[in-house]
């Protein structure tokens, strides 16, 4: 029985998680639940659940839940709560589900407590990949990967070393704007952003899904996870979303993993890692897809994927610029207050204009992350 704290257990990744701890009864216990604003659902959770210890961000929220759970349930607020869960001393891993960037520190904080951590919050690793990797190298723990793509590259590598990849291929679905023409970008809406063919997933990384920009974190978080410089990462589009990603060594061979969509399946693998539970969650009929297509991605219409690329070779604090600058951009676009192009143009404007600080303390890359936020709210 492993024990696990769920960072962010409101949101899609949170709820699928919690479905993988129902489809695997005697392996895996929740022991801290966290969520952002969702009272009700976290309530609900902690109930069926009977976590530990739970935490809610706003502390009004937290006092009015501590007075609905049981006793033995104890419920804090902020960021010390993310904080007081991520180090936890019963939890033997720790899972980051919470959107952006809230997830860094109690990320690091769970390293520096001796847990293992699963990562679904790639822009952790986009931010301060070099930082974590190497406190957890440190610390001796694991980062797993509950990104569908890292997974399946973790499951391809097979605990081969990087000398041995000629490349990582990460798939991509395309998302819903694949086949529509440039001229067409300018009439892109929120509503039409939000559908993604393939995943059902939350608001920020459909829209990032939608851009292409989903797939340049995930390059960089890649890099990261997987100690292959950038070069070394590559992107084809592979619309039927099947092969999650590929491993291509330096004998030619390529391996990939394939199942139907579903992130049950990689979450599970984080949480259980090394073990492969039986769960009957995920069938996946070949016969039934009928047919694999590849393409190249456009980069023209998506200059995210170069945008990625090029802070991903910088390195330094460009990553945690690209990152905040996409938040904001994201955020803004949902408001209705930037165009879907505006989007990429204006993390392009903000990479331009930031000085870059080679080998950054994660003090730099907190304050490189505010500059960007400001910046790109301009
Ligand atoms: P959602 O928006 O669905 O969920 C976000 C979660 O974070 C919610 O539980 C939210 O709580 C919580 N949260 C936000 N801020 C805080 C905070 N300050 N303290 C505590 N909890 C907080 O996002 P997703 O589940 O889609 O994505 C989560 C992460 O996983 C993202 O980084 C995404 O890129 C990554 N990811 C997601 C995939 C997917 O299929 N969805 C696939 C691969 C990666 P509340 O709702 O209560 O406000």
């Amino acid at each position: 029985m492993k024990n696990v704290v769920l960072l962010g257990s409101t949101g899609s990744i949170g709820t699928s998680t919690i479905k993988v701890v129902e489809d695997i009864p005697g392996h895996l216990r929740l022991v801290g639940l966290a969520a952002g604003n969702n009272s009700e659902l976290l309530l609900q959770q902690t109930l069926q659940h009977q976590p530990e210890v739970i935490s809610i961000f706003d502390p009004v929220k937290a006092a009015e839940l501590q007075k609905n759970v049981k006793p033995g349930t104890k419920v804090y607020s902020g960021n010390d709560g993310l904080l007081h869960l991520a180090t936890l001393p019963s939890a033997d891993i720790v899972l980051i589900a919470i959107v952006g960037t809230a997830g860094l520190q109690p990320a690091l904080a769970a390293i520096r407590a001796g847990k293992d951590i699963a990562v679904a919050s790639k822009e952790i690793l986009v931010m301060a990949g070099e930082i974590v990797m190497s406190e957890a190298r440190k610390h001796g723990v694991r980062v797993l990967a509950v990104d569908s793509e890292h997974s399946a590259i973790f499951q391809c590598l097979d605990d081969k070393p990087g000398s041995s990849v000629r490349n990582l291929w990460l798939t991509a679905s395309g998302g819903p704007f694949r086949q529509t023409p440039r001229e067409e970008f300018a009439n892109i809406t929120v509503e039409k952003a939000l559908k993604h063919p393939s995943w059902v997933m939350g608001q920020k990384i459909t829209i990032d899904s939608a851009t292409l920009f989903n797939k340049g974190l995930e390059m960089i978080e890649a890099r990261w996870l997987f100690d292959v410089e950038m070069a070394r990462v590559q992107v084809v589009v592979h619309p039927q979303s099947v092969i999650h990603s590929m491993v291509e060594f330096v004998d030619g061979s390529m391996i990939a993993q394939l199942s139907t969509p579903d992130m049950c399946l990689p979450i599970q693998y984080a949480l259980t890692y090394p073990e492969r539970i039986g769960s009957n969650r995920v069938q996946t009929n070949l016969a039934k897809i009928g047919q694999f297509t590849f393409e190249e991605p456009d980069t023209e219409r998506f200059p995210a994927i170069n945008l990625a690329r090029r802070a991903g070779e910088v390195g330094g604090t460009l990553p945690a610029v690209l990152n905040a600058a996409n938040e904001v951009a994201v955020d803004l676009f949902v408001k209705r207050k930037r165009t879907f192009l505006e989007i990429s143009q204006s993390v392009a404007r903000v990479m331009d204009c930031h000085k870059v600080i080679e080998r950054p303390t994660l003090d730099q890359i907190l304050e490189a992350d505010a500059w960007a936020r400001l910046e790109a709210a301009l």
